[in-house]
């Protein structure tokens, strides 16, 4: 069974006076434990696929499947609930909670699935954070940290709730080499381990040759899909 499936998912924009079509009728499948990446130049459409398969957003046209749940059907609750339970997010500009802790900012999804004991999400707050190298830190505000250190915070928030799926969008844009790495090989620990699909698009040459399947936008449109070697 595939974890995400796109069959012809098309989606315009109709905001401006001219309505863009920013992706074309995307076909694609994504397993459990997969580690994909979406490159392209700006304006190819990867941020708008993110969100569609972030449930943030519905497609125009076509269906989009995530463990068999045609995410299209679901109310605004139901995606709710879906994202808090499947999905991590690490968003482009990090979102980060500006009067929250860098601790809380982490905590924060965590509050929202309930299951977790304090005292677990204590322990994983921690661990993260300290995976990241950002424990000593923990105290801090968004606005009294550096872009690289938000980005680490807004890793750290996305895989604390352990999800089925991390959608990221350009996660090591604002990381040094040495901490790029670290954060993919986070990401790394965390599919072999746990099964966590990985679903990344970049810029970033360094980060490229890390995922396992690389599809390319052009212009809204998928126009390949290359298969790397470390699969
Ligand atoms: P990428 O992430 O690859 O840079 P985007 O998905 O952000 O690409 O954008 C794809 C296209 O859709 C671009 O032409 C962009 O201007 C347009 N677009 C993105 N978001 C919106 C929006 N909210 N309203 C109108 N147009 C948008
Ligand atoms: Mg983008």
């Amino acid at each position: 069974m595939s974890l995400i499936k796109l069959e012809k998912v098309t989606k315009v924009y109709r905001t401006g006076e001219v309505p863009v079509t920013a992706l074309k009728e995307i076909n694609l499948e994504i397993g459990t434990r997969a580690f994909v990446s979406f490159i392209g130049p700006s304006g190819s459409g990867k941020t708008t696929l993110l969100n569609l398969m972030g449930v943030l957003d519905k497609p125009t046209d076509g269906k989009l499947l995530i463990n068999d749940v045609n995410i299209v059907l679901l109310d605004r609750a139901e995606a709710a609930e879906f994202r808090a339970n499947t999905l991590g997010f690490v968003f482009q500009n990090f979102n980060l909670i500006p009067v929250l802790t860098v601790y809380e900012n982490v905590e924060y999804p965590l509050l929202l699935v309930k299951r977790v004991p304090a005292r677990e999400r204590r322990e994983r707050i921690f661990t993260l954070l300290e995976k990241v190298g950002m424990i000593d830190q923990k105290d801090k505000y968004p606005n009294q940290i550096s872009g690289g250190q938000k980005q680490r915070v807004a890793v750290a928030r996305a895989l604390v709730t352990n999800p089925q799926v991390v959608l990221a969008d350009e996660p090591t844009a604002n990381l040094d080499h040495a901490t790029a790495f670290k954060v993919i090989a986070i990401m790394h620990e965390m599919q072999r381990d746990l099964g966590t699909t990985f679903i990344f698009s970049t810029h970033d040459p360094k980060i490229v040759g890390e995922a396992e399947i690389l599809y390319t936008l052009e212009d809204g449109a998928l126009v390949n899909q290359e298969i790397t070697k470390r699969n």
